[in-house]
């Protein structure tokens, strides 16, 4: 088995004296590539230096804190070859935390940001369809995710008729608002479905036992994969290729963790 786990916070403060063993963890679950996502221009420079592949974008919750330094900022991250994705960037219309003018005009630079440098983008939609749809539409917007998607049917097909691939985290594993997932996810067609854990956010509920302090890790990618398989009632060994070749192709990562990112050594 060979999975992808296109979205780990791995800077997040949680994993600061164990990265290197939760890496270890994950490649010995059969998580052949972890990509790192970055959520501020700090926190994607930390990505970066992971030497994972990973993405350089700012999170909607951080919208209000952008300014005139924040393109040029993204630009020279993404500068690196590491850098695999633009984001993560999009809206958030769960938590506010942002004022909704500031959260898309930084969606927009951001997306115009990865159609300049032809990167793909890492995207972020909670409660804001249809105004993120209208937008990726009004960009023209084609190769991106719609990372961790907890939405309706509805939006559903309007994210796949905008061509976004849709990934799947352990919200699907959470009995309490994931049941509509199981079914939905049945609508995904083959060639856009991808998975991640979200870590460490999003520890799938049903895992017994739960792990410590409740943080999920990408080693737990293999729990969610089952999840999705059964709820497709395909073999998760076809369900994980198909993922994975998926994420390869939409991000440009080589097979088994040969990109020119993932060959660094560690940083301290
Ligand atoms: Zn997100």
């Amino acid at each position: 088995m060979q999975l992808v786990d296109i979205g780990a916070n791995l800077t997040h403060g949680s994993f600061r004296d164990d990265v290197a063993d939760v890496i270890a963890r994950a490649r010995a679950a059969g998580v052949g590539q972890i990509i790192v996502t970055g959520t501020t221009i700090e926190d994607s420079r930390a990505a970066l230096a992971l030497g994972l592949p990973s993405t350089a974008g700012v999170h909607p919750h951080h919208a209000r804190e952008c300014g005139p330094d924040t393109i040029p900022a993204l630009a020279e991250i993404a500068g690196d070859k590491g850098v695999v994705a633009i984001g993560e960037c999009g809206l958030d219309f769960n938590r506010n935390y942002s004022p909704h003018p500031d959260q898309e005009k930084w969606f927009v630079a951001q997306a115009e940001l990865a159609l300049s440098l032809q990167k793909p983008l890492f995207l972020h939609s909670r409660d804001a369809h249809p105004r993120f749809s209208q937008i990726v539409a009004s960009l023209k917007i084609e190769k991106a995710v719609a990372h961790c998607f907890t939405g309706e049917k509805e939006e559903l097909h309007a994210y796949l008729d905008l061509g976004l691939y849709i990934g799947i985290t352990g919200w699907i594993c959470d009995e309490r608002r994931g049941q509509h997932l199981l079914a939905l996810v049945r609508d995904i067609p083959r060639d856009r479905l991808l998975l991640e854990t979200d870590s460490p956010y999003l520890t799938p509920r049903d895992m017994r036992p739960q792990p410590k302090a409740r943080r999920n890790e990408p080693a737990f990618l293999p729990h969610i994969l089952r999840t999705v398989a059964r709820a497709l009632g395909r073999p998760a060994e076809e369900v994980a290729a198909e993922t994975a070749r998926n994420a390869r192709q939409l991000f440009g990562l080589h097979e088994s963790g040969s990109s020119a990112a993932a060959q660094r050594p560690l940083a301290a």
